[in-house]
């Protein structure tokens, strides 16, 4: 029966290429189609003419990402370095160093977070100025309701409303809502910014800890898993930009790639939001759907990747590090290739990659005025980086190319059903109650998207693993805020703004 099944998939990062992997081992004729010359998204790795490898920023791999370690075994791939530990700067130097967190003594949750990290400046009384903040992690609890609540206020409204010193603010929260969410914190939901701090660094002591791929994870990662695809069936096309639907009576008939048109039996959307912008901007069907027509609210973030190549190694003292303070809504991040790289590790120069988030003003500069900017940035963090010289560089900037989580954005993000019966979405910007982020996120949305086709044609629905569940303490906590809620919702009057 699933073998009639035509599946037409859209986008060729993390969510599309999980979608289409789970349909194509469950006999389903699957087709993904990808506007790119190659798959991956925004994780996309490619050689330079030189012959270099470059990709659209360095990922990370957190501990929380329980699905995606389970694909990699699955592929039988060994892709990614052990945890590493990681260090922020700002202008005046190194500021933090953290450890491995799964390392250390286990705490209750968010003790070890606070008391783990070595803070070279930042005094002790604003580290504590957060405690007031763990009444909204509690009452935030990923629920439709709890996101109700934070999403129209911003990050920086909540952290001012619970007392977050000024410091601990400019110095820590913010810069980790720039590097998470892409945007300085008036400019982030406030419910974004709980869901995504919650999930990377409060629910559970080892959450913060991470790995990296040993390369691209085009090489690593998605080369190998599109040979697995095919050999399971499934066809990535790239090369195809979908400009259209074809939908008759709310049913979604074939995907329109400029004057080719793919009939399909379900469409999965896994394209980012400005992607899918751009397609119901050119299609008088989608528009005239309010949830799509709607998508216009939503906006999405500049960011840049650079990679440098040094004429001589400077030590930089661990491989990952972020930087704040450096511009006013500009956070950025940058890696030692030559320990996370197994191509690099016998390079006689440093090669770095430096990535920028909320690039806005950095993607009007030529590749030589970023290479300037972040070589003078890296000799602030590191000074024996001033004597290096740059021999080889790659600047890739990408306009509006990550989801923008603006407050008040909420009421306009697509859940993985549509009104149109037979058309899925997927990607890291779907509303799931799974409560990842990110990559683990965009991933497990792609199987969710795979189990609905499944629901609807048969087949066994792909396995997704939750995340852990909260400690005891936050279980307790949660349990007696909802019932101090749900008696404060019986006695008062709905009146007052959520
Ligand atoms: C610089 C940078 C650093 C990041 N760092 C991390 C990190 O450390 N860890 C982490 O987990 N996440 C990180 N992220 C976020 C992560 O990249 C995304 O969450 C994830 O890749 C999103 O995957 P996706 O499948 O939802 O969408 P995408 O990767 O955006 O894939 C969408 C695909 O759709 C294609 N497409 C668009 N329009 C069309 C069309 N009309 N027709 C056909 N195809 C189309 C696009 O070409 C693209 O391939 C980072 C992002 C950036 C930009």
């Amino acid at each position: 029966m699933t073998k009639q099944k035509q599946i037409i998939v859209v986008g060729a990062g993390w969510a599309g290429l999980g979608a289409t992997y789970h349909l194509a081992k469950q006999g389903y004729q699957v087709t993904l189609l990808e506007a790119a010359p190659y798959p991956g998204g925004l994780v996309a790795g490619w050689k330079t003419p030189g012959g270099r490898s470059v990709e659209g920023g360095i990922h990370g791999f957190w501990y929380p990402y329980q699905n995606i370690f389970s694909l990699v075994k699955e592929l039988g791939l060994e892709p990614f370095t052990e945890f590493t530990r990681s260090s922020q700067y700002s202008p005046r130097g190194l500021e933090v160093q953290s450890p491995i967190f799964q390392q250390e003594p286990l705490l209750p949750t968010p003790l070890g977070t606070f008391i783990y990290p070595q803070f070279n400046y930042l005094p002790l009384i604003d580290r504590l100025s957060a405690l007031p903040m763990l009444y909204s992690v509690i009452d935030f609890d990923n629920s439709e309701e709890a996101w109700q609540r934070y999403d129209k206020v911003t990050a920086r409204e909540l952290f001012k409303q619970f007392g977050v010193s000024s410091r601990l603010y400019k110095e820590a929260f913010e810069p980790m809502l720039l590097v998470g969410l892409f945007a300085p914190g008036e400019q982030c939901s406030a419910a974004a910014a709980l869901g995504m701090l919650y999930y990377f660094i409060l629910a559970h002591q080892p959450d913060f800890d991470v790995v990296w791929c040993r390369g691209t994870v085009g090489e690593k990662i998605f080369k190998p898993w599109v040979e697995q695809i095919e050999a399971a069936g499934g066809k990535v096309l790239t090369n195809q930009r979908v400009t259209d639907l074809v939908v008759e009576g709310d049913k979604v008939k074939g995907v329109v790639c400029d004057e080719d048109v793919f009939a399909a039996d379900a469409v999965i959307m896994s394209v980012s939001v400005s992607g899918m912008k751009k397609i119901v901007s050119n299609s008088p069907t989608l528009s005239s759907y309010g949830e799509f027509a709607d998508l216009s609210n939503l906006g999405g973030i500049d960011v840049l990747a650079t990679r440098l190549w040094f004429d001589r190694q400077v030590n930089v003292p661990l491989p990952s590090n972020a930087c704040f303070g450096f511009d006013p809504t500009t956070g950025w991040t940058f890696f030692d290739l030559n320990t996370l790289h197994d191509e690099y590790k016998e390079e006689t120069g440093s090669v770095i990659e430096a990535d920028f988030y909320h690039a806005n003003q950095l993607l009007s500069l030529s590749n030589e005025e970023v290479v300037a900017k972040v070589h003078g940035d890296l000799a602030t963090c590191i000074p024996e980086f001033k004597d290096a010289k740059v021999v080889d560089s790659s600047v890739i900037g990408v306009r509006q190319g990550v989801t923008h989580f603006a407050p008040g954005s909420y009421q306009y993000l697509l859940k993985g059903k549509t009104s149109i019966e037979n058309l899925y979405m997927s990607g890291d910007w779907i509303i799931t109650n799974h409560g990842s982020w990110s990559q683990e996120k965009a991933y497990v949305t792609g199987l969710e998207a795979a189990n609905l086709v499944i629901e609807k044609f048969g087949g066994s629905p792909a396995k997704i693993i939750p995340i852990a569940p909260d400690e005891p303490h936050i279980q307790l906590a949660r349990t007696v805020n909802q019932m101090v809620r749900g008696l404060g919702e019986s006695l008062l009057p709905d009146f007052w703004l959520p």
